[in-house]
């Protein structure tokens, strides 16, 4: 194998890169992953995650992990309910029975980020997860890497993997092509204790989704299994908003002023967001990268996930990065190339490609998202896609 007596490097232990080095290891690689998070137990941002049967579950397939996935995922957290400016319901799949045939192929299971980290970091040997490895840059030697981390020590590797995200700073050192801002902004956050913090959105939630759209604007909400409730606004905004506005984010006052202002034709229902002090707020402008994006396959370092391909949230970027790690790993492991800059070639071809064809359909679709007549559209692309 072109890997056998490499050291592979993967940087960043999300879902990208914490599956490529379980398929790695399946087939015999030494991998190391580097996490800037100073351990496991760092609680998880973000929404829970829809995985999907060509995408995420077959990552997780090819793993030998739907076992582990059945056990950790959250059956029914996939019904979705669509609400109004002033939290009416127009549609709710609640009727529906959850989800429990992990084959269907129409099948979207939940879980949370915290549970498929875990899971997935269970799956690997021990000494693989190298924590509080905030990375900062790569410097040549030999043919391979010195990887330089922000706490001052370093790591030798074969081959680095680019998976940290969408502020990757290892992905300048395969491209300078720049990410493009979409016009979006998400201000996304978590209501800790919910069913006491907040009463009301918690019950709307019922356990799953609550997509509110109205007149060019959305607020999203998730229920974790811990118990709290993952949130995010998105709206069109300048360039820069997020340093120019003003709005100090980390102070839930400053950004209840720009919420009563900002939806001031949606209802009070939503106030509720803003009255517990457990919780907090992070402003994201989503970003993608030119659909003809391309460049010079390297000898020993490639990217994956967020760090190559980010859009907007179309329900689509975990298992993007997913499936990136498994079609990786196939052409790394795969006996049918002679170098490992062959492999790669082969496998940034096919992920720019399908990459392009993801950043178009994410645009497309969060454009509809905040179009005017949002609600109407929520509601046919439901009735067109629903399979309860
Ligand atoms: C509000 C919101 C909602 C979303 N909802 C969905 C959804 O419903 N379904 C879906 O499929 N996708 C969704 N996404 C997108 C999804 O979160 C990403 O596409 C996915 O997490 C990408 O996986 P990744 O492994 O490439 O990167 P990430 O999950 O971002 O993981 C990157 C990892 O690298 C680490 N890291 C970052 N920088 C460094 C560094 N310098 N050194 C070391 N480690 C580093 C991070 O701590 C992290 O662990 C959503 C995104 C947002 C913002």
């Amino acid at each position: 194998m072109l890997l056998d007596n490499k050291q592979v490097a993967i940087i960043g232990g999300g879902p990208g890169g914490l599956i490529l080095a379980r398929l790695l290891q399946q087939k015999g690689a030494n991998v190391k992953v580097y996490e800037r998070d100073t351990d496991q137990y760092v609680r998880q941002q973000g929404a829970t995650l829809d995985l999907h049967h060509e995408t995420g579950l077959r990552a997780l397939r090819e793993g030998g992990l739907i076992e582990a996935f059945r056990e950790n995922y959250r059956p029914g957290a996939e019904r979705v309910t669509i609400t109004d400016n002033n939290a009416v319901v127009h549609y709710t799949e609640f009727e529906n029975n959850p989800l429990t045939d992990l084959d269907d192929a129409h099948a979207r299971p939940e879980i949370d980020r915290g549970p498929l980290r875990d899971l997935l970091i269970a799956s690997l040997q021990d000494g693989t997860m190298v924590w509080d490895s905030k990375f900062a840059a790569l410097n040549k030697n030999g043919s391979g890497w010195n990887i330089l981390f922000d706490n001052g020590t370093s790591a030798y590797a074969d081959l680095v993997i680019a998976a940290d995200g969408a502020n990757s700073k290892a992905r300048k050192y395969i491209t300078d092509i720049e990410r493009i801002y979409s016009g979006f902004t998400i201000i996304e956050g978590n209501i800790y204790n919910a069913e006491k913090n907040a009463p009301h959105l918690w019950k709307l939630t019922n356990g799953g989704k609550v997509y509110a759209h109205w007149n060019g604007k959305a607020i999203v909400l998730s229920a974790k299994g811990e118990g709290s409730l993952s949130f995010y606004t998105i709206t069109r905004e300048a360039d820069n908003w997020v340093t120019d506005s003003g709005i100090d984010f980390t102070n839930k006052e400053s950004v209840f002023t720009w919420f009563k202002q900002r939806f001031s034709d949606w209802g009070t229902a939503w106030y509720e967001i803003f009255v517990t002090d457990d919780s907090y707020f992070v402003a994201r402008p989503q970003y993608y990268f030119p659909q003809d994006q391309t460049w010079e396959s390297l000898t020993n370092l490639t990217v994956l996930g967020d760090a190559a391909h980010q859009t907007p949230p179309s329900g689509d970027g975990v298992n993007q990065a997913m499936l990136d790690a498994v079609l990786l790993c196939e052409a790394l492991c795969n006996s049918n190339f002679n170098t490992v800059q062959e492999a790669i070639a082969f496998y940034e071809k096919e992920m720019l490609s399908r990459a392009s064809a993801i950043t178009d359909e994410a645009m497309e679709q969060v454009e509809n998202m905040l179009s005017e007549n949002n609600i109407k559209f929520m509601l046919d692309f439901f009735a067109l896609n629903s399979h309860g």
